[in-house]
């Protein structure tokens, strides 16, 4: 099975070109060419399986490049006890009656991005052997908190391999920061940037795409590549779960074979939602897809009214991951949207970034509208419901969890759809401790880790290993640099 760049059909590309390039040349994201499918019998026998052999189940259909001797090594490098706080991998609680939340925050840094990121670096040294290529991969990431640490550490020590990360110097949570600035290993660099997410992710793709930096590197026996949801390894690992959860759902008798089920997703960039999607049309029976926002409410409107358009105000709000107005993945989505029409596709792109803002067509809105909802609410309707779900359940749920929540109960109540229903539960709240715990009513006037102990008596869920150890750890990478000169700490770290 080949991939294809949303932006040009001639382009067709192995799964494994596809992860090493990150992004295809004309700025399109490589696309499967058809789904492939997981039939119903498929899904009884993935009910006996752990999370790694339902892994190696999906990566089969959709890394058809890859041996299955390559696949086995990078699952089993990626999905066991030492990386993760259970053998599950994903956990799946009961919040209440037939609403479940899948908690993807078991790994080593307490977001769902270790879903993806833990397994990354295997596909991508692998996908880099398989094509002989011999130049050192330096991953950059633009990140608002989560992304940022989860590369760090599935690339740290590495060999083939270096990453550097930067990050909005006020945009991510303190706990976000003090994992980012205290990371150890040999091959990894951290720099704050004056300015915001956008700023960040901006300069990171100018400096990807200027012909003399790539030549530089090149000279220097090194490329580029991506660890942001732009690239295909990203999304594939995520797809994952969701065939795992629905098939534990059948096993565990919640839901009969081939009843839907609905999945809200708290989004940002649009691939864990997009992940969800890819899962419905492998054949996992999905009601609807939920898209949940913050403040920062561009996809609403797009789901709701057919026109994208990035030109408001960015808001800084306590779902720090969420802050984001301009969504990657959803170039993918529209491309199958329309059937692979990639004139299409780069005409909409195009305006996206001469005007800022585009409108699909009729049929593309009511095919849009006919898969997902979308709904939104802000910081006080967020830690309302924080507070609610704490109260009603015993539940402490993270900021961005909570946003899901929210918009999944404005949906209940609007449609009076009973379908059940599985949560994306993105992040522990440990990593966002002082938010959580104002939220709850709490005294929030104390260090960091001080309101994790707090936290850790009002929750009742023990506190993460990974987060408790950064207590002690001191800060290795303080540096932080004006937009303006990011290539230049580029060249000094990498000694071009
Ligand atoms: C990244 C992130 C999101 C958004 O996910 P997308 O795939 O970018 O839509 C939501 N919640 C948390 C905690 C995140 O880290």
């Amino acid at each position: 099975m080949d991939y294809k760049s949303t932006r040009n059909n001639e382009v067709k590309v192995v799964s494994a070109q596809a992860i090493a390039q990150g992004i295809s040349e004309d700025g399109g994201l490589f696309v499967p060419e058809s789904i492939p499918s997981i039939t119903k019998d498929d899904i009884v026998k993935l009910g006996d399986m752990s999370y790694r052999d339902r892994a190696f189940f999906v990566f089969s259909k959709i890394l058809t490049d890859y041996t299955e001797a390559e696949i086995g090594y990078c699952v089993d490098g990626a999905y066991n006890t030492k990386n993760f706080d259970t053998d599950n991998i994903a956990e799946l609680a009961h919040l209440f009656d037939g609403t479940y939340m899948l908690e993807l925050w078991h790994g080593p840094t307490c977001a769902f991005k270790d879903m993806a990121l833990q397994i990354l670096p295997y596909l991508l040294t692998t996908a880099t052997k398989k094509l002989g290529v011999d130049k050192k991969v330096v991953i950059l990431v633009a990140t608002s908190g989560d992304t940022g640490k989860a590369a760090l550490e599935g690339f740290k020590d590495v060999e083939g391999t270096e990453i550097l990360v930067f990050y909005p110097q006020d945009g991510v949570s303190a706990m976000q920061k003090k994992q980012m600035t205290t990371q150890d290993g040999a091959n990894v660099g951290v720099c704050a940037i004056k300015g915001n997410f956008d700023d960040a992710q901006n300069g990171v793709k100018a400096i990807f795409t200027n012909a003399d930096i790539a030549k530089t590197l090149s000279d220097n026996g090194m490329m580029f590549s991506s660890a942001n949801s732009i690239n295909w390894g990203r999304l594939a690992p995520q797809i994952i779960y969701y065939v795992s959860t629905y098939a534990q759902l059948v096993k565990d008798g919640e839901i009969a074979l081939g009843d839907k089920i609905n999945v809200v997703v708290p989004t940002g960039n649009f691939g864990n939602i997009l992940a969800a999607y890819y899962a419905k049309h492998m054949g996992i029976p999905v009601n609807k897809l939920i898209c949940a926002s913050n403040a920062n409410n561009v996809l609403t409107d797009f789901i709701k009214t057919g026109i994208y358009d990035r030109n408001r105000p960015f808001h800084t709000t306590i779902s720090p991951s969420m802050d984001i107005l301009i969504s990657s993945n959803l170039e993918r989505l529209l491309y199958h949207l329309t059937d692979g029409n990639d004139a299409q596709i780069r005409e909409w792109f195009g305006k996206l970034a001469s005007e800022g803002r585009y409108e699909i067509s009729d049929s593309v809105k009511k095919a849009l509208a006919d898969e997902f909802y979308a709904g939104c609410c802000d910081d006080e309707q967020t830690k309302a419901c924080i507070k609610e779900i704490y109260d009603q359940y015993s539940y402490t749920c993270d900021t961005h969890t909570a946003v899901a929540v929210k918009v999944y109960q404005d949906y209940k109540a609007a449609t009076g759809d009973e379908t059940k229903t599985v949560i994306a539960s993105t992040a522990s709240p440990y990593k966002f401790s002082g938010s959580v715990l104002s939220a709850l009513g709490e005294n929030t006037e104390a260090d960091e880790f001080s309101l994790v102990e707090k936290l850790a008596e009002v929750s009742k869920i023990p506190v993460p290993a990974s987060l408790a150890a950064l207590r002690d750890k001191a800060v290795r990478f303080d540096k932080t640099v004006d937009k303006t000169e990011m290539k230049d700490y580029v060249f000094s770290v990498l000694g071009c």
